[in-house]
């Protein structure tokens, strides 16, 4: 079959872009074939638009069944906001806006209808599609997020299994399931539940090039990593724990350290937790910190981050839960803390598995748990690409080398540690196999404690021969021992340390231990990236506010990806604007002179101009070039500097803001056209402030603002940081 020629221009119309992503085609072809239709994309792939798409291209009403009525009305919004004529029929509509949508749906005005299972199998419901089949046709049935007819995945819905009437009901009409689901048993399941009639299948690969995956182990100052990391995020962050018990404590201390973070598990009212994460959702709350009961179906795109603050579960969880970040492929970072003590949390749950009526315990179920357990302990002490080791588990094999992990882009050294493991292993057997790690790193480092003098351990030749190692690098020696066997520790809630047959081979001096080093992250820019970043924080403000006057989460508004596009082509009339990826005819119309006005002002404030060609990076300058010279706007401003003006005086004379002033100020000092730094800054007060950028990296100012106690305005930062640059040597 020939595609109709009007595929590519409609997805440019309604959606505002150019091409298909992988798959898309494919699986569209096969809906406008009539064939019933299995697809399997991971998060973020892109299924909305493959049955979108085609439903609008199709006679008759395609029937989309979610899972979530929560989110539908956005979804739906979200629809209507491109042009597309959708509706949702839920419970929380009054009879008369029902009556009215089942009156446009009859009269072919609407194209896609979101429904939740239990209200499409309702005894009223069936004799209205009936009448829709009449009159104007069904051409599909949509089950998104497919996997919840399913008993072996972990979002099972008991009402998804009521679906199958469906397709007794209305035979001929296809049924397009779609999933995110990894796992090969889950997806027959959905074939055989949904009675699939030889479908379509297309099973994308797992792998999510945009995200980056990084494992740092667990320290006592990691929280304070944490707070960095979400610092410096430029957008929206999800922070996974354990327990509702660890949800709390962690939104709890963020709050006190100035981020506004929300909380979600399943020990929140519900109004609690659908504010939160509506919150969450329209940019309100930046960081939502959840238990895994958070995120399946959450269709924000634009999630920047996805830290496991606690150990996952199991890989296929962590794959889900990570995978929530990025989904409109910007880059995005998936970060995994990891520590030996979540490592007992996990297992101590997992023990206490027992049978709701008997009590036993669920021996199969813990060694299942157990063996999942196990595999997120390798991956996170794993040495080798971290996708590799997760899409293994997926039964896709990828070679390795993806340039987009922490053990890709910096390996970690393996270094000898012989000595120290002969050390601890000694320290356990003079301690008689009878402590655990903490006592042992106790006896190792010398402590004085006093539990420790009444046992005598004080008095053991491994006493205080350890104080040359922290106590984060002993539980960093002693969690390589255990994991590569070489130690053993016993798993009845009381965590003792035992050795065996390679343990004395180890102290006998018959084996070497190697330890691979974690690592220390880093993060740089350069000026121009810094520039783009000013401009996408207030087109990111524009998009926040316009969100909010029409009540919708920001991201229906543009996505990141386009406001990022807008920061690099900078562009200035309407055309230019229509050409950027996700800006669609209604979306022109209507936000193209509010965004362009934004852009507008910047460059002029900036001396920037549009970008000449479609393709190109940065904002050009227009002297070009890295340690470039400065544009008209900087030179008139750098003429008054030089005639003795300080910047306020600047600012009026010229009429600009104080902040652009400074702006021009700092380009020039980074660009080394003014080095009078002295006659902005004291000396004394530059070398403080060099001192906090130094510490906290100077990506983003606000640590270091903190850090000097809010002492320094950001426009002094911001001077400093520039001569701070200048300073660093080139790289
Ligand atoms: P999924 O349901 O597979 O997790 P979505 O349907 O929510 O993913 O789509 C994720 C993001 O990708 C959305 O922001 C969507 O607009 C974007 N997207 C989908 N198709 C394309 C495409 N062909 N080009 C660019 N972006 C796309
Ligand atoms: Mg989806």
């Amino acid at each position: 079959m020939s595609l109709p020629p009007d595929l590519l221009p409609a997805l440019k119309r309604y959606y505002g872009y150019g091409s298909f992503r992988p798959g898309q085609l494919e699986i569209i072809t096969a809906i406008l074939q009539r064939r019933d239709l299995l697809a399997i994309l991971p998060t973020g792939a892109g299924k909305s638009l493959c049955f979108q798409l085609p439903a609008l291209l199709q006679p008759g009403l395609s029937v989309v069944v979610s899972p979530l009525i929560a989110l539908m009305q956005d979804q739906v919004e979200g629809l209507q906001r491109n042009g597309i004529p959708a509706a949702c029929l839920n419970s929380s509509l009054g009879a008369e806006e029902s009556r009215r949508i089942q009156g446009e749906i009859l009269e072919g005005r609407v194209k896609l209808l979101y429904c939740a299972p239990e209200r499409l199998l309702s005894d009223t419901f069936l004799p209205f599609l009936d009448e829709v089949q009449r009159q104007i046709g069904l051409s599909g049935f949509v089950i998104d997020e497919a996997h919840c007819v399913s008993e072996w995945g972990h979002d099972f819905r008991p009402e998804y299994r009521q679906l199958e009437r469906l397709r007794r009901r209305y035979t001929g009409v296809p049924c397009l399931a779609f999933t995110a689901t990894a796992t090969e048993r889950v997806r027959q399941d959905i074939a055989g539940q949904l009675c699939l009639q030889q479908p379509f299948t297309y099973v994308a690969s797992f792998n999510r090039p945009n995200l980056y995956f990084e494992v740092r182990p667990k320290q006592s100052d990691s929280y304070r990593d944490l707070l960095t990391l979400l610092r410096r995020s430029e957008g929206a962050s999800i922070v996974y724990c354990l327990s509702r018990k660890r949800v709390d404590e962690t939104t709890a201390r963020l709050r006190q350290d100035g981020i506004a973070a929300v909380a979600y598990h399943a020990g929140l009212s519900d109004s609690t937790r659908s504010e939160n994460q509506r919150r969450f959702i329209r940019d309100d709350a930046p960081v939502i910190v959840a238990t895994v009961a958070f995120g399946m179906g959450i269709d924000k795109p634009d999630v920047r981050q996805v830290i496991h603050y606690d150990l996952p579960r199991s890989i296929e969880g962590y794959y889900q839960e990570s995978g929530r970040a990025g989904r409109d492929g910007e880059a995005s970072r998936c970060l995994l803390f990891y520590s030996l003590s979540d490592l007992k949390t996990v297992d101590w749950m997992i023990a206490q598995k027992v049978d709701p009526q008997t009590g036993e315990p669920l021996e199969a179920e813990q060694r299942v748990a157990r063996q999942q357990l196990r595999q997120v302990i390798d991956y996170a002490e794993g040495t080798v690409c971290r996708r590799t080791i997760q899409l293994s588990y997926f039964g896709e094999s990828f070679g390795g080398d993806c340039g987009n992990c922490d053990n890709c882009l910096s390996p970690q050294p393996q270094v000898d540690r012989t000595v120290d493991a002969q050390k601890f292993l000694s320290c356990v057997a003079r301690c008689r196999e009878r402590f655990g790690a903490t006592h042992i790193i106790d006896v190792l480092r010398g402590s004085q404690k006093q539990r420790i003098r009444e046992l005598g351990h004080d008095r053991l030749s491994t006493w205080g021969i350890g104080r040359d190692r922290s106590v984060d690098e002993w539980r960093l020696i002693c969690r390589s021992l255990l994991h590569q066997g070489l130690l053993e520790e016993t798993t009845d809630g009381y965590p003792v340390l035992r050795l065996n047959a390679t343990s004395w081979a180890v102290m006998k001096g018959q084996q070497i231990v190697k330890v691979a080093l974690p690592h220390q992250p880093q993060l740089s820019s350069t000026s121009s990236q810094l520039q783009q970043e000013q401009l996408f924080e207030q087109l990111r403000r524009l998009r926040k506010q316009l969100a909010d006057d029409q009540g919708v989460p920001p991201y229906q508004i543009f996505a990141d990806r386009s406001l990022r596009e807008m920061c690099q082509r900078l562009p200035r009339t309407l055309d230019a604007f229509g050409a950027i990826a996700g800006v669609g005819r209604q979306k022109l119309l209507q936000y193209g002179d509010t965004f362009l006005a934004v852009i507008q002002r910047y460059c002029e404030e900036h001396g920037l101009e549009e970008e000449p060609e479609s393709l190109g990076s940065l904002p050009t300058p227009r002297a070009g070039g890295r340690r470039r010279g400065p544009g008209q706007t900087h030179l008139q401003t750098l003429q008054l500097f030089r005639e003795g003006c300080e910047p306020e005086e600047i600012a009026r004379v010229r009429d600009l803001r104080l902040t652009t002033v400074c702006d021009h100020l700092a380009q020039l000092i980074e660009d080394g056209s003014l080095t009078e730094i002295d006659r902005l800054i004291a000396p004394e007060d530059l070398a403080r402030i060099a001192v906090a950028l130094e510490q906290c990296g100077g990506f983003s100012l606000k640590p270091a603002y903190e850090a000097l106690a809010q002492r320094y305005s950001y426009e002094t930062l911001k001077l400093a940081r520039a001569w701070w640059q200048r300073q660093q040597p080139p790289v």
